[in-house]
């Protein structure tokens, strides 16, 4: 599950962010409503967290923006002030739940797993690769039936490569989602996780399911 976060206070950014990724979210966060608005409009989303009080355009205007542009994505606003006439904008601008700092971040996600699991109601959560099976909202991985255990950054791997099952995943496919954008593809840190997954994914299997494609990058195919 893939996650936007929009908040300008870097300090409460971080600790979001930091939760989130606990709970084995993959988050991207913007610190300002433009660029916020941009990364909605060019990723896709399950989520996004938006903040009324931004730089650039505030947050009841990005989310009046992305609604004009049909991008349903849910959204959970996020003000400093418990006004009742922020809270019907927030709604009216388009957001699907709204919440008031500071909040207990139980709450919080809480709010978060709704709007998950609406958003997911009508699709499936599965991702399937052979008798491989990842559950997108329970984190649960099964290969041949068997429960997985995976670090938070190594499920987000392999989320990744599932979802794009078939397709070659480059390097930098996977520094710009799995990691911070700004990480450097060239070093050895996606080697090193690849293979943590494939010994958990692949090893005691005569099938192997993740590929490495020489000189372009990873595949997890049947
Ligand atoms: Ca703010």
């Amino acid at each position: 599950m893939r996650i936007l976060l929009v908040e300008d206070e870097k300090k409460i950014a971080s600790f979001i962010e930091r939760g989130l990724t606990e709970q084995l979210y993959s988050v991207d966060v913007a610190y300002d409503g433009d660029r916020g608005l941009y990364l909605a409009v060019i990723n896709p989303y399950d989520l996004i967290i938006l903040d009324v009080m931004l730089p650039g355009k505030d947050g009841f205007a990005v989310c009046q923006e992305l609604r004009q542009q049909n991008i349903d994505v849910p959204i959970l606003m996020l003000t400093a002030r418990d006004d009742v006439r922020d809270k019907i904008y927030g709604l009216d601008s388009g957001a699907d739940d709204y919440l008031t700092k500071p909040f207990a971040f139980e709450e919080f996600l809480a709010r978060v797993r709704v709007l998950l699991r609406r958003q997911r109601a009508n699709k499936s959560t599965t991702l399937q690769v052979a008798d491989l099976k990842l559950d997108q909202l329970t984190h649960e991985v099964t290969r041949a039936g068997k429960n997985i255990e995976l670090t938070s950054t190594e499920y987000a791997l392999l989320e990744y490569l599932m979802i794009h099952a078939g397709q070659v995943v480059t390097r930098t496919m996977i520094s710009e989602h799995v990691w911070d954008q700004d990480f450097d593809s060239f070093s050895n840190v996606i080697n090193v996780y690849i293979n943590y997954v494939r010994k958990k994914i692949d090893a005691g299997f005569s099938q192997k399911l993740i590929h490495s494609v020489r000189g372009r990058g990873y595949v997890i195919r049947e």
